[in-house]
């Protein structure tokens, strides 16, 4: 039996269990201080514990920037987040001093791209990507069966792309970047550039159009780049109707006829992950069955 947090900003989602479809016990916990939502994690592991059987290994699909070099000193302690109260929190010590179980951690997005791989859109593939977009930007992916890693761990969202002022004077909202991608695609730029979160914008209102184009183009990049077998689009404004076949042929009209093969495979290269709601969490007990998952 492993245990699973897909920590993120808003809440934590653990799950017990060894496969999505074979989950025993669920929670969400909303993140607030590190003190008070790790008491509340560390209860509900207990729990499940006496409920059912030990754990064997706790995986973590975590918001970053987070070490996550198995080799480091400092593997699994969380960097400069804007979440200041998080910022030097340390996901693999923490459990492991409540736990003496091993911990593993990654980004939250390649712990639902290593999800996607073993029960969902990515399996059989071994170089594919994983984009989330939702209130950020983050990609994630493998590359040759391996969890993209590299000397700390990629940050697709931050990625710069062509921006026509003229045609769209928003100046993005990233604190570090302003118009990178995520400062101009994310559903905080949405909400910032036109006053209203992403699902109340119409299905005719002109956010949707530049939306697919920021998006194409930053695919575009990512395509030539790495080459990727799929590229699988998650995250809360990828719901909105639409927007994914606008993305496809958006991106076919930007690698203008350069990839012969692209035509025939844009609706499996650019598509939707099968996990839905649980990719992060089933991300994060992927990482507890596979170690690292490098
Ligand atoms: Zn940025």
């Amino acid at each position: 039996m492993l245990g699973g947090i897909e920590a993120g900003g808003t809440k934590m989602v653990c799950v017990v269990g060894c496969d999505p479809d074979h989950l025993l016990s669920q929670t969400s916990i909303p993140t607030t201080t590190p003190s008070e939502t790790l008491s509340s994690i560390i209860a509900f592991f207990r729990d499940s514990q006496q409920h059912f059987e030990p754990l064997q290994a706790i995986g973590i699909a975590a918001f970053g920037p987070i070490d996550v070099n198995p080799l480091s000193a400092d593997y699994g302690k969380i960097g400069l987040t804007p979440k200041r109260a998080w910022q030097g929190f340390n996901w693999v010590q923490a459990l492991q001093e409540a736990f003496g179980l091993p911990v593993y951690v990654d980004t939250d997005v390649n712990g639902a791209a290593l999800g996607e791989w073993k029960w969902g859109a990515a399996q059989n593939l071994d170089t594919f990507l994983y984009l989330t977009v939702g209130t950020g930007i983050g990609g994630g992916g493998m590359t040759h069966g391996n969890l993209l890693h590299g000397r700390f761990h990629p940050e697709m969202g931050h990625i710069r792309i062509p921006h026509d002022w003229q045609r769209d004077p928003f100046p993005g909202c990233c604190p570090y970047h302003g118009n990178c991608l995520e400062g101009l695609a994310s559903g905080e730029a949405l909400y910032q550039r036109w006053g209203q979160k992403a699902q109340f914008l119409p299905a005719d209102h002109p956010a949707w159009e530049l939306e697919a184009e920021y998006l194409a183009l930053s695919l575009t990049n990512f395509i030539f780049t790495l080459s990727p077998q799929r590229i699988l689009l998650g995250g809360g404004v990828m719901k909105h109707p639409g927007l994914l076949e606008n993305i496809r042929q958006k991106t076919l009209h930007y690698c203008a006829g350069y990839l012969p093969y692209l035509a025939d495979e844009i609706e499996t290269l650019i598509t939707i992950p099968q996990l839905g709601d649980l990719a992060g969490s089933c991300g994060a007990l992927a990482l507890a069955a596979s170690g690292c998952g490098r």
